[in-house]
């Protein structure tokens, strides 16, 4: 038996009360940025409804190359098609929010790190960039990073935010800066 099942069924149960939405920007007009981490999902945390954001999630919720490159797509997206129905100072908020006790946060020991890298066969260059040990310091890192990129228009924002796993709560760390 697939261990879709007992999801499937929930799925039925959503279908059941379902209505679908028009095609247009998300309601909140936020990105969020975030880490995989089953603890960390973001529709929980921030209690995001259907509509209300993009959310953007791989190891660590790093801003890649990947990442960047999607924002600025969906930025032209958004210019293109709800240009007039969002105030044009502000397209988007970006949010970046690293947490507390990340998986990634064992990259940062350079043996665990060449061990990881040897059995994965993923560079270790790119595992060292993944790693979050402290939260902190990597989100703001990540907001620098997307703020210097030309790939991003200027009316977007961007935000830096910490989410502690201990205590369910997230903490702005840089508030909204345009490019
Ligand atoms: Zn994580």
């Amino acid at each position: 038996m697939t261990r879709m099942a007992p999801l499937l069924a929930r799925n039925e149960q959503f279908a059941a009360t379902y209505t679908p939405g028009p095609l247009g920007p998300p309601t909140q007009q936020m990105v969020i940025v975030t880490c995989l981490d089953h603890r960390v999902d973001p529709a929980i945390t921030l209690r995001l409804q259907l509509g209300d954001a993009f959310v953007i999630r791989n190891a660590a919720g790093r801003v890649t190359q990947a990442v960047v490159d999607d924002i600025a797509y969906l930025a032209y997206l958004a210019e293109q098609f709800f240009g007039g129905q969002v105030a044009d100072d502000r397209l988007f908020e970006v949010a970046v929010i690293h947490h507390t006790q990340c998986g990634t946060g064992l990259l940062a020991d350079p043996g665990f790190r060449h061990q990881a890298a040897q059995m994965t066969g993923l560079p270790e260059a790119a595992l060292a960039a993944s790693a979050v040990a402290d939260p902190h310091a990597t989100v703001k890192a990540d907001v620098e990073r997307l703020l210097a990129s030309p790939l991003l228009p200027p009316q977007l924002a961007v935000s830096g935010h910490v989410y502690d796993v201990d205590t369910g709560r997230v903490t702005t760390i840089i508030d909204p800066r345009n490019p």
